[in-house]
């Protein structure tokens, strides 16, 4: 149509009218909707900065912020770091990490195919639960997290981090067991592994879990 009406007016003897197609092409893209342009990993943790946004910043030692495959198929998700975390600045290195690891490896893949975060990214101190407000002030980098990597399946280890995917109360007892939706990814909630050092008879329940998972997930054949 454009196209049609700089050609006649160029036709018709009307100077400056560029009908050549590069200028058609620019032209053309002016009225289409821009593209959506996704952040990246590097580009959250870059915002994320030295945080001083809620009071877990106090005594923490390092920021947590996440580790693995930033194209992860499956994100597994904890509460918040630990001792040890703080320590190296990396998820799930403690006891519960070396039960995580387990798991992972259980399921048939290596912790650097997934990727591991938490719901708050610092610890809360002598490793209390995270409080509302911290999880309220944490929680969009997470949420970004999960729209960078848009992996297939989320895996919510205990009740902290399902809850909070889900904005439910419902107890993780209910909650695991089979897939939910978190914005139109597959999120599994299972019991944490800091729970499984406590009670190993669960166990069984995560195994229960992981063979669903397994079930679904797009192994490379
Ligand atoms: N527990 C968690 O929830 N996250 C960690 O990173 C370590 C222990």
């Amino acid at each position: 149509m454009l196209k049609h009406t700089l050609q006649d007016l160029a036709g018709k003897g009307h100077r400056g009218f560029d009908c050549s197609d590069g200028s058609l092409e620019k032209l053309a893209g002016w009225g289409a909707q821009p593209q959506q342009i996704c952040e990246t990993l590097q580009d959250i943790r870059l915002d994320l900065g030295d945080c001083q946004r809620c009071r877990l910043a106090e005594d923490r030692k390092n920021i947590v912020f996440g580790a693995g495959s930033p194209s992860a198929k499956l994100v597994f998700v904890g509460e918040g770091p630990g001792f040890e975390e703080d320590q190296q600045g990396e998820p799930f290195v403690g006891p519960a990490g070396q039960l995580l690891t387990k798991i992972i490896e259980a399921i048939h893949l290596r912790r650097e195919q997934v990727y591991i975060c938490n719901i708050v990214k610092c610890r809360p101190p002598r490793n209390r639960n995270p409080q509302p407000d911290e999880i309220k002030t944490c929680f969009q980098f997470l949420d970004r997290q999960l729209a960078a990597i848009r992996p297939d399946f989320i895996c919510a280890l205990g009740s902290v981090a399902a809850q909070t995917l889900l904005n439910t109360a419902v107890p993780i007892s209910r909650l695991r067991g089979c897939f939910h939706d978190y914005k139109g990814l597959k999120l599994l909630p299972t019991y944490h592994p800091a729970y499984l050092l406590r009670n190993p008879a669960k166990k069984r329940d995560v195994w229960q879990d992981m063979k669903m998972l397994m079930k679904e997930y797009p192994y490379e054949t």
